[in-house]
């Protein structure tokens, strides 16, 4: 790895993999950093190693990567895997751990495609063992072919649970339940968004595809459940919730949830871009124009952790990314780089037709958001409930930050990333607030776990 590369490139998804590959393509030095073993991000996960039998079972749109990997493996960017990224700064300096040891480099325009994570939604029961992320379940069946031998209950909102679903199916897993918890009113305010979602129709007629195959495999799909809880002695053993208006339980050890997702900003954060609140989305991103411009001059950002808007976008969207890179490094001219986006842009155009009804379909009801129930643990690493969080709003401390320095809330290993949103909506619930006035827990480096062996190795004064 070089010291210094006119782009650097932080994530290898659909939108890393894409600005890499349009950029190296005019001879500039280029890299890309992921912490993953190999290029393809969440939704290509291991695509290059994939037994053909999986990667059926994981269906069309996943093997579409194989296209986006090769190309850029055909490209003359260079890939460093296992590589985490522990800091960004507004100089563009790039804090990396590989092979257990830091380092900081240096590039002239930096895009940071770092994707999304799930949002993590704190509900009664959610920190027994046998509770999990979909998106967890989907990784081990990615990565490993790890798969559930004792069937498994979905629960939650948004698109991915019902692909998961259908996904396990094709494995031979036994889904016990998939139990949506997006509110019924939500199908009649969404309705005014649904002539604009037509344009994009090929994403709806996937959807219902999925969810006719799921029903004629006779499995269970209640819409409108509420008061989800898992509960148990020591591990998950049930799942408990409301649905039409009577108290139901499942026996089951593993519960997978998904309550859509949501962008990575703690890089962007750390950098110190500026990031709004978007309420469709329900959460905060960085603020960027078409091509991906931050307010800060060669951070780019380009794919989910720009904001939610899918795979195809996230490619895309990194295309344009890596052009304006180009123009900025003065390899290309802005009427090359017009010229050269004007699919691209119509592309990206095109595939946000589905996203406002999407957005309003899937919104998590507030209380959910807000965790109602305050004997719930909201931020686990620090062991802090939904009820302390309340108590310090009361006693005054009325912005997320503030909460957490009273709390220790937001303060352990994760440094927040599971906690911060709970927290921020909590807050705004209890004193009566927008949650865009809470602001968001303050982004520092380390954004990963970082060792002080790691760090004392860098030997370099004020990296922090
Ligand atoms: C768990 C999960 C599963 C998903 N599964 C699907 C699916 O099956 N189908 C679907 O349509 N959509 C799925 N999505 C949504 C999907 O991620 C996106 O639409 C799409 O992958 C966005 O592409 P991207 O390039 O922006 O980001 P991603 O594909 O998420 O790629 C970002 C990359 O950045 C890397 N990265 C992040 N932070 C760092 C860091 N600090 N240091 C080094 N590397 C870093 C990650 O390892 C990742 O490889 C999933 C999302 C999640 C969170």
């Amino acid at each position: 790895m070089k010291n210094h590369y006119q782009l650097l490139v932080i994530g290898g998804g659909p939108a890393g993999l894409a600005a890499a590959t349009v950029a190296s393509a005019e001879g500039i030095s280029c890299a890309v950093l992921d912490e993953q073993a190999t290029p393809g991000g969440q939704i290509y996960r291991a695509i290059e190693s994939i037994p053909e039998q999986r990667g059926k079972q994981l269906g069309s749109e996943y093997l579409r990567g194989k296209t986006i990997a090769s190309e850029f493996r055909a490209s003359d960017a260079e890939f460093y895997a296992e590589t985490k990224v522990w800091s960004l700064n507004s100089e563009r300096e790039v804090g990396v751990i590989r092979s257990n040891e830091a380092d900081i480099i240096s590039a002239d325009q930096i895009i940071v495609a770092s994707g999304a994570m799930e949002r993590p939604i704190p509900f009664p029961g959610w920190t027994l063992p046998g509770v999990m992320q979909a998106g967890a379940g989907q990784i081990l069946f990615k990565s490993a072919g790890i798969v559930p031998d004792n069937g498994v209950v979905l629960a939650g909102s948004g698109p991915l649970l019902l692909l998961l679903a259908w996904q396990y199916l094709h494995a031979g897993v036994e889904v016990k339940a998939l139990l949506d918890v997006t509110p019924l009113s939500n199908h009649i305010t969404a309705l005014p968004k649904f002539p604009r979602a037509l344009l994009a129709h090929q994403y709806l007629i996937k959807g219902i595809g999925y969810q006719i195959e799921l029903k004629r495999a006779g499995i269970p799909m209640l819409f409108g459940v509420s008061d989800l809880r898992a509960e148990g002695e020591e591990l998950c053993q049930r799942v408990c919730f409301k649905h039409s208006g009577k108290q139901k339980t499942i026996e089951s050890e593993l519960l997978l949830t998904h309550f859509g997702v949501i962008p990575h900003i703690w890089l962007t954060q750390s950098a110190g871009c500026k990031h709004q609140w978007d309420e469709s989305q329900q959460c905060w991103r960085p603020e960027h124009d078409e091509w991906g411009n931050t307010d800060l001059p060669g951070i780019l950002v380009a794919g989910d952790g720009a904001g939610i808007n899918g795979a195809r976008s996230a490619e895309h969207a990194g295309r344009l990314a890596g052009l304006e890179a180009l123009f900025a490094l003065g390899a290309i001219s802005r009427e090359e780089r017009d010229r050269k986006a004007v699919k691209d842009r119509k592309w990206v155009r095109d595939e946000r037709h589905i996203r406002p009804f999407l957005e309003k379909y899937y919104q998590i009801p507030k209380d959910m958001l807000a965790t109602s129930d305050d004997k719930t643990i909201v931020c686990r690493c620090e062991e802090i409930t939904a009820g302390e969080v309340r108590q310090a709003v009361r006693e005054g401390h009325d912005n997320t930050n503030q909460v957490k320095f009273f709390t220790r809330c937001g303060m352990g290993p994760c440094q927040g990333r599971q906690c911060s949103n709970a927290v921020a909506h909590i807050v705004a619930d209890e004193g009566g607030m927008p949650v865009e006035k809470m602001g968001h827990y303050r982004g520092r480096p380390p954004v990963t776990p970082l060792t002080l062996e790691q760090l004392a190795g860098l030997n370099k004064e004020d990296v922090l």
